[in-house]
């Protein structure tokens, strides 16, 4: 689960240095998002990331969401995961990796749309209702579906390179309609 929200700060005179700063706030699942299999399995430590961007960062980023289409909640939450996709979570400081990975969107921009733009259900062939045993999140809209959950599990062909298909769940609503 992601919340990111972005708000204008008060006007603080004391702080003029700052004026055209916003503050982001994102939650963030810490564990990987590339590895369905090792989310399962982590506990769902979520941390909360509280940080500052400029201004102009700020309405860079909402613009390129809003040519993109997309919530600037999803484009944030694609840069943060693909900054946890490059380095190790554990030891890495997310929020100054969330300024570099922000203020780098101009030469990431093509990487990234393609990457907010991807679809997780792409290569499901077919849809299996099932009920699960373990917990698991939508994999579109990341929904947190506990055990004994009614859900569809999505299959999918072996990828090359990968001696199993990755597991993909999603949950009734983002199950697709004919
Ligand atoms: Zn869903």
């Amino acid at each position: 689960m992601y919340h990111v929200v972005t708000q204008e700060l008060p006007r603080d005179s004391s702080r003029s240095s700052r004026k055209d700063e916003s503050l982001v706030s994102a939650s963030a699942d810490s564990s990987r998002s590339s590895d369905s299999e090792s989310r399962e399995k982590d506990d769902k430590k979520e941390r909360v990331l509280h940080t500052r961007v400029p201004a102009v960062l700020e309405s860079e980023l909402k613009r390129f969401a809003d040519n993109l289409r997309v919530p600037v909640s999803n484009l944030v939450r694609t840069i943060l995961e693909d900054a946890l996709e490059v380095a190790d979570v554990a030891t890495e400081n997310v929020e100054g990796r969330l300024k570099k990975a922000a203020s780098q969107l101009e030469k990431e921009r093509q990487r990234l749309r393609k990457k907010v733009l991807f679809d997780p259900l792409k290569d499901v062939f077919a849809y299996q209702a099932v009920t699960l045993a373990q917990s698991a999140a939508c994999a579109k809209c990341r929904e947190e579906m506990s055990a004994g959950t009614h859900a569809h599990m999505g299959l999918t062909d072996p990828q090359p390179g990968k001696n199993k298909p990755a597991r993909i769940f999603v949950c009734n609503a983002c199950l697709p309609k004919a």
